[in-house]
């Protein structure tokens, strides 16, 4: 059976402690591969090999690093199909959905990282008339830690690693032990495009072995987190007193506005796809749905009517536009928020059974599940659900919308349907959320800031903002003599 083992100084390397985890296909429910178990004496290794390697890859020249970089991503180009196989086998998720979105933008983000560091620049400041001059330094971190999770493997990792490595730090990263395959790939696709051992190692495991290990290790002095807000919670806290530079990209429950003059069949299309992309399980899926009650009955028939056709089926099939979800107790939550959603007087408008499919009997695969909600408050309306579940509400105006939208733990992204300019300016204003799409759905340009507000996160990723996480400001202040 496949082992997949740390990449640690170059190398793929077992665990010190030989112990292995199974790693399952969520499509058919079988385990297809062990998982290196590391521990902390492994995150221990990675480090050393990553501080050893800080002094040399900090000093290389930006032409340099930006040409490696730009190599990783030509391979991943290159390895495409494996790499999606890999992602949707690993997942769950279509692999129409891995090959044109996971792999390509995986790819992207080292290009583009590669990109930005050649016009990444620093401040001045002249002092005038005190013949003082004023300039930033922006320099690398040292070994800093990078943490993804499950989701969007690959398309996640790298947009930590790739902004970490431009910069010029050194990596201890961590992929999900739940979806390690990809992570495993990229090692030897790093070696291959020629990225000097130990600038990046991966260490695979649990989180709360290794995951803890890279938060807690002393000399690790930076944290990049992608996960639920739980975790990211616990790792704050364990961080803080060690005064870590932290960026936490958290959980969401994000509001869709929809206003009645919107261009309704665009709407549509893109509500289906924003419920329901990925199994519903991407942070920025919405799943809050709420419309002008003139609008209501009409989009609550037409919506119910789209849901009912999507195709839920074996990730490798083409005609599938869900597969299954990642895990057998991730499929167990979200079928108890399904049932929740009855008890709390929901009422369930389609979905809300598992799908057997031929040949997967065992895998995890849910129907795409709307639910009507009368109560704003409900725990269904209020937590991270992360599955193919939406809820349903009417809004009367304005007003209406934002109190309804705003009054959720979380603030990661709103969607809003409108053509009034008027409409989506003052809305976009209010909307506690760190990124607003109008008339649009993950539509992400990636100079943009990325991240969320509330119990969203803490800091921005995305562009030059990642850069500035991943480096230390310094300001040198000189002054000059008069002639
Ligand atoms: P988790 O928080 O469970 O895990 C995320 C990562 O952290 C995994 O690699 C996990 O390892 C690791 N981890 C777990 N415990 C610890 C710990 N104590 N210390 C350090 N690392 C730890 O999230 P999921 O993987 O379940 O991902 C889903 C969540 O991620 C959702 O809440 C979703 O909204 C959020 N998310 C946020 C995004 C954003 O940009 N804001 C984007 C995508 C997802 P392991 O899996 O091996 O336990």
């Amino acid at each position: 059976m496949l082992q997949l083992q740390n990449y640690i100084n170059g190398s793929y390397t077992d665990p010190e402690n030989g112990t292995w985890i199974d790693v399952f296909n969520p499509a058919t429910g079988k385990v297809y591969a062990k998982l290196a178990r590391s521990g902390e004496e492994d995150v221990a290794k990675a480090y050393a090999a990553a501080a050893k390697a800080f002094p040399t890859w900090s000093e290389t020249t930006l032409q340099e690093r930006s040409r490696i970089l730009s190599k990783i991503a030509d391979l991943i180009e290159e390895q495409l199909i494996p790499l999606a196989e890999a992602e949707s086998q690993d997942n769950g998720k279509p692999l129409s959905l891995a090959l044109s979105v996971d792999i390509p933008r995986a790819s992207s983000n080292f290009r583009f990282f590669a990109h930005a560091i050649t016009q990444f620049a620093s401040e001045a400041h002249e002092s005038i008339g005190t013949q003082t001059m004023n300039f930033t330094l922006r320099q690398p971190i040292g070994v800093v830690g990078c943490i993804a999770p499950w989701n969007l493997p690959l398309y996640l990792f790298t947009w930590k690693v790739a902004p970490a490595l431009a910069a010029g730090n050194t990596v201890v990263a961590k992929p999900s032990e739940i979806t390690p395959l990809t992570a495993y790939m990229l090692g030897k696709i790093c070696t291959e495009a020629g990225l000097p051992e130990g600038v990046l190692n991966i260490v695979q495991g649990l989180g709360n072995e290794v995951g803890e290990a890279i938060v807690t290790h002393a000399h690790i002095k930076a944290i990049s987190f992608t996960g639920g807000t739980k975790t990211g919670a616990h790792i704050a806290r364990s961080a803080a007193p060690m005064f870590k530079k932290l960026s936490l990209e958290l959980g969401g429950k994000n509001p869709n506005l929809i206003f009645a003059d919107c261009d309704y069949e665009k709407m549509l299309a893109t509500t289906v796809r924003s419920s329901f992309a990925n199994q519903g399980q991407i942070c920025l899926c919405s799943s809050r749905i709420y419309v002008q009650e003139t609008l209501y009955e009409q989009f609550k028939k037409d919506f119910v009517h789209r849901v009912q056709q999507l195709v839920v089926g074996p990730p490798k099939a083409s005609e599938t536009q869900l597969g299954a979800v990642v895990s057998e107790a991730h499929r167990d939550k979200i079928e108890a928020y399904i049932k929740l959603a009855t008890e709390e007087g929901g009422t369930i408008l389609c979905g809300g059974e598992r799908v057997t499919v031929d040949d997967h009997e065992e895998g995890y695969y849910l129907q795409p599940t709307v639910i009507e909600v009368t109560d704003n408050q409900c725990r269904v309306n209020q937590e991270e659900i992360f599955g193919p579940v939406v809820t349903l509400m009417p809004f009367t105006d304005e007003a209406d919308a934002l109190q309804k939208a705003n009054n959720v733990p979380y603030g990661l992204s709103a969607t809003v349907w409108t053509q009034h300019v008027d409409t989506m300016m003052r809305v976009s204003h209010q909307l506690e959320a760190g990124i607003v799409w109008v008339n649009t759905w993950l539509n992400r340009d990636l100079r943009t800031p990325f991240g969320g507000t509330k119990d969203s996160g803490v800091g921005r990723e995305g562009g030059f903002e990642a850069l500035r996480f991943f480096t230390e400001p310094k300001n040198v202040c000189i002054q000059y003599g008069k002639s």
